[in-house]
């Protein structure tokens, strides 16, 4: 594919972060963005361009509709200079996996990988070098037809915008408090919970605002038919460990297959962890927790990789884990993760390109 690069004088680029060690997460964003449209025809138009607002219809589809899919990745520095991608394919895949359930049109997977390459390339003054800070990269398909039918849209704005951001365990790693969902879902079998579209983020707020109301972190979100099987843990996947077994719930439909979800259980047989993948009810969770056979619990994804679980607030009551403490089975995944990830470990799996 050819991208067209545009070229920015000095002056009409941004200030960088004074200092990496203070970002945030996703309000600073780089010089320039990916952008490429979709007409009947097919995509076209590829090009790197200054990072500005977009004009739209107000009858667009996306604003009414809500036809819209996103994915969320990032690069790395490493310490000798290079720039790191982790498993970007399978964001790409998944890009598509959504877009095909949405009826969007794909984008040939090298081409997305190219856009994604390139884009990191030409930007990479930004790219944060302190330890744990990384580049969020936020890839987006929107329906940009003018028309207010309930329809797959004909015309489609793909772009990839690029964030700094700071590491997500600043003080260390903190377990985080949740609070299990028993009246709100996420998402059920046959919906769309399996892929990334922004509807499922946007029915999730009320829960998340409510437990972090009463003071918990997340949310452990429940099945949506019977409130008894866990499925995720705010935008992540959820794990308990059992010993020298982990277990987290089977991908059946409504939990988002995650990249960092797959990479665990990868890496937990490598590392000779039994791993199971199966439906887990609650009470075994509650019961698991008071006798002691879950001996730590931890949610995965992107932005913090790896989340211990510090306790578990369920019908009035509160169950922490190991003490609050962080596990030794969860550190060692966070650790052998981040290593790879930032080049510093040997990869065994080929994942960083
Ligand atoms: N579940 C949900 C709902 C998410 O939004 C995410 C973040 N993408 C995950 C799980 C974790 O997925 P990944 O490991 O690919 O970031």
């Amino acid at each position: 594919m050819k991208i067209a690069i545009e070229n920015l004088n000095e002056n009409e680029l941004k200030p960088i972060y004074s200092d990496a060690s203070q970002l945030g997460f996703g309000r600073i964003f780089t010089d320039r963005m990916f952008t490429m449209r979709y007409n009947t025809t097919g995509w076209a138009d590829a090009k790197i361009e200054k990072y500005k607002n977009f004009s739209f219809d107000p009858s667009a589809c996306v604003f009414h509709y809500s036809q819209e899919i996103f994915e969320g990745m990032k690069a790395y520095a490493s310490e000798d200079g290079r720039i790191l991608l982790f498993r970007p394919e399978q964001n790409v895949r998944r890009m598509n996996r959504s877009a095909d359930r949405l009826v969007m049109p794909p984008i040939p997977e090298e081409d997305m990988l190219q856009a994604i390459e390139e884009l990191v390339v030409a930007e990479k003054r930004w790219i944060p070098k302190a330890p744990g800070t990384s580049i969020y990269i936020r890839p987006t398909m929107v329906a940009t037809e003018p028309f207010l039918g309930v329809h797959p849209s004909s015309e489609y704005l793909f772009f990839i915008i690029l964030s700094p951001v700071g590491a997500y365990y600043k003080g260390g790693f903190q377990p985080i408090k949740l609070y299990v969902e028993d009246t709100f879902v996420r998402a059920a079998v046959g919906g769309v919970g399996d892929i990334k579209t922004g509807g499922n983020y946007a029915a999730s707020l009320m829960a998340g605002y409510e437990a972090q109301r009463k003071g918990f972190s997340q949310v452990l979100w429940l099945d949506a038919r019977e409130r008894k099987y866990v499925e995720e843990v705010g935008a992540m996947n959820m794990f308990f460990v059992f010993g020298d077994k982990i277990v987290t719930p089977p991908l059946t439909g409504s939990i988002l297959p995650g990249i960092t979800r797959a990479s665990v259980l990868e890496l937990a047989n490598h590392l000779g962890l039994k791993t199971e993948e199966r439906a887990i009810t609650i009470e075994e969770v509650i019961d698991g927790i008071s006798s002691g056979d879950i001996t730590e619990a931890f949610g995965s994804g992107t932005a913090a990789v790896i989340s211990p679980v510090g306790s578990l607030y369920f019908k009035e009551k509160d169950y922490s884990l190991n003490n609050v403490q962080v596990g030794e089975v969860t550190q060692r995944l966070y650790d052998t993760l981040v290593n790879i990830q930032y080049g510093k470990a040997e990869d065994p799996f080929g994942w960083v390109k």
